[in-house]
């Protein structure tokens, strides 16, 4: 039988390319966005692929979206914590808002979205769990200390459930992407993203389809003894 996936942030960029990859693997999937329409709707147009607008920042929207998302499709099986925001500053020009902005979407989203599904993996015996953390949260960043920090704290989620979800069938992995060819990449100064592209060995932007390829294999049967795992891909930029 088909395994259901749920991706946060599955409409756009790295989230979309793992929503096909998923799908390619026999899934369905359920994609999440947070606001822009339009690109939820091209993408359905694109993929048939299911749509559900909440806030990640939200438990109440999260729990409410996920029933409905089971309602529809079934128990999920597979839940990929993807979707993340940026708001970058140097720390002595930050502000609480910023901080705040990114701890609720990118530390306490993924609680949000994996809380609710938990107990049901529990229940069945089995479950994956896959959450998009960062380069940048293994080796920290300028202007990135409110980014860095969620994305550290994404691994310590993830080695956590890993060991509290071991024994009922459930792995939880992280996979950190290095600077990756998406809206978010590319809305950075075209002169700070060719000084990035300089510090990557392998001389290019990573493509969205290179993260959803290692998101898929961690949520097939093959990747069933990998758990608390970090798949880095950066292009040789960074080591963990
Ligand atoms: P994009 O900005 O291209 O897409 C982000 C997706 O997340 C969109 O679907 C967006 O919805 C959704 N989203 C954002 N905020 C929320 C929210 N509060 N609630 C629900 N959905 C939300 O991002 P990327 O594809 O570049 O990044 C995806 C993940 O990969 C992020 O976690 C990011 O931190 C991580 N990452 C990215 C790297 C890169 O180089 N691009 C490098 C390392 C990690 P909508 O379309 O409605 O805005």
């Amino acid at each position: 039988m088909a395994r259901i996936a749920l991706v946060t942030g599955g409409s756009r960029g790295i989230g979309a390319a793992i929503s096909k990859a998923l799908q390619a693997q026999g899934c369905q999937v359920a994609a999440t966005y947070a606001g822009n329409d339009a690109a939820a709707a091209q993408f359905t147009e694109e993929t048939r692929i299911k749509t559900y607008k909440w806030d990640v920042a939200s438990y109440e929207d999260s729990k409410a979206g996920i029933q409905q998302v089971e309602a529809d499709l079934g128990p999920i099986d597979i839940v990929v914590a993807n979707a993340g925001i940026t708001r970058d500053a140097p720390f002595h020009k930050m502000q609480p808002e910023q901080w705040q902005q990114v701890i609720d979407t990118n530390l306490t989203g993924v609680f949000n979205t994996v809380h609710p599904v938990w107990p049901g993996m529990r229940d069945r015996g089995f479950g994956r769990v896959i959450v998009i953390s960062s380069i940048n949260g293994q080796k920290g960043q300028f202007a990135q200390v409110n980014y860095a920090a969620t994305k550290a704290g994404d691994l310590g989620i993830v080695r956590s459930l890993a060991q509290e979800g071991a024994a009922k069938g459930i792995t939880a992995n992280a996979v950190c992407p290095g600077y990756i060819a998406t809206e978010m990449v590319m809305a950075v100064p075209e002169r700070v993203r060719d000084a990035i592209v300089g510090q990557i060995p392998t001389g290019r932007l990573g493509e969205p389809e290179e993260i959803a390829r290692c998101v898929a294999f961690l949520a097939s049967d093959d990747a069933s003894f990998i758990n608390g795992s970090t798949i880095s891909a950066n292009g040789g930029q960074f080591f963990a």
